[in-house]
């Protein structure tokens, strides 16, 4: 059983994906050929933004957002403990100082009170001006967004979503990257929405942003790239990725959605009776980056995991080391109350999920599940 099957979906998709690289090949324009410009006009109408801005990475997304900014040493950049080392990384590579928020237990996104009680601890030290959150959208599901977003404006800071795993995902119908003030997604290829390498888009209402945002991508660019009127960089996504891509959203939107939430359907309603499932809040769609249990202990997770390895089931561990205690943070961060994430890390457990996995597979998975539980 794979993880996430993306052998599968290119077998489904082969037909209309190999025309598309041909076509690029073909015609030769490897960089910013009319397939991104399309993509990114796609990309802008689905989520439901002015502006796209495709580049290289998820990583440079976020990375080229606070660029845009000016996030620098003297700012606090609050980010959630409980993520993937990118939300965190970035905003340190920029100098800034780094906040590490809780998170909720039941949703794994930032906690909103723990948000603001860390602004006022910020605020009130007076060292660093807080100046962003990065909310992320983890395993699917938007963060609270009706709780996060007065709290920026209360207190003046900008908002950036770090959609890479939430893409697709919405809440009362209003999509996943539409949130920030600027939000950025990855297509790297295990994410909902991935491509056949690496790639990354940057979402924006603001015009401003949006100028900026297309010129640090191409070398600060002015008038042409030949024309460097700042210090910018190289974060481009491949016309190949983007033809891959325009393809691929297109099965995203008509049915891997709805399947992959097939999928989960079927495992909550199995396996609630025996473990904690994720919970999905009332109004919010999740797009199932991941599906994560809880086991009661962390020797309890090493057990099932072992277990399920037995039975050819492959999990993984998203995440078993809260970003504070990340050695790469050790010198510059912050971190206030971060109990919920240092007790999740030890007992999460993502399951194998994809739009493309067999109801037969994942009845196989609640099988093996129960049967761990009833020999305890
Ligand atoms: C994957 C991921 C990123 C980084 O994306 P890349 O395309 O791999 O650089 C950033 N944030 C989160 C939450 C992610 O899961």
């Amino acid at each position: 059983m794979e993880f996430r099957d993306l052998k599968k979906q290119y077998q489904v998709l082969e037909k209309d994906i190999d025309i598309a690289i041909k076509r690029v090949c073909s015609n030769a324009n490897y960089i910013s050929g009319t397939e991104v410009k399309q993509l990114e006009e796609a990309l802008a109408e689905y989520v439901g933004v002015k502006h796209c801005i495709t580049c290289a990475n998820g990583t440079d997304a976020i990375s080229v957002a606070l660029t845009t900014w000016g996030v620098g040493a003297k700012d606090a950049v609050f980010v959630p403990d409980f993520t993937f080392f990118s939300t965190g990384e970035c905003p340190a590579a920029e100098g800034a100082m780094i906040v590490f928020v809780d998170i909720d237990e039941d949703t794994y996104n930032i906690d909103p009170k723990k948000l603001e009680d860390a602004i006022l601890k910020v605020k009130e030290e007076g060292e660093y001006v807080p100046r962003v959150v990065i909310s992320v959208d983890l395993f699917g599901q938007c963060a609270d967004y009706d709780r996060i977003k007065p709290i920026c404006d209360k207190y003046g800071l900008l908002l950036l979503e770090d959609g890479a795993q939430g893409f697709g995902g919405s809440l009362r119908g209003k999509r996943a990257c539409s949130f920030g003030d600027i939000s950025t997604t990855s297509f790297f290829p295990a994410k909902p929405l991935g491509c056949y390498g690496d790639g990354g888009a940057i979402f924006t209402d603001s015009d401003d942003y949006a100028e900026l945002i297309r010129s640090i991508c191409v070398h600060g660019k002015g008038l042409d790239k030949y024309d460097n009127v700042r210090i910018g960089r190289n974060s481009r996504l491949d016309t190949l990725q983007a033809a891959i891509l325009i393809e691929k959203l297109k099965a995203f939107r008509e049915y891997e959605l709805e399947d992959v939430n097939k999928i989960a359907s079927l495992y909550s309603s199995r396996l609630e009776k025996v473990c904690e499932v994720p919970r999905i809040l009332d109004e919010y769609f999740s797009s199932w980056a991941q599906y994560t249990i809880k086991t009661k202990t962390s020797e309890e997770r090493i057990e099932l995991q072992k277990y399920l390895k037995g039975a050819d089931i492959p999990t993984n561990i998203y995440y078993s080391k809260p970003m504070h205690m990340q050695k790469a943070f050790i010198d510059r961060f912050e971190a206030y109350d971060t109990s919920v994430t240092e007790d999740v890390c030890n007992r999460v457990l993502s399951l194998p999920i994809s739009p493309y996995m067999t109801e037969e597979n994942a009845v196989f998975v609640c099988e093996k599940i129960e049967e761990f539980y009833q020999s305890k």
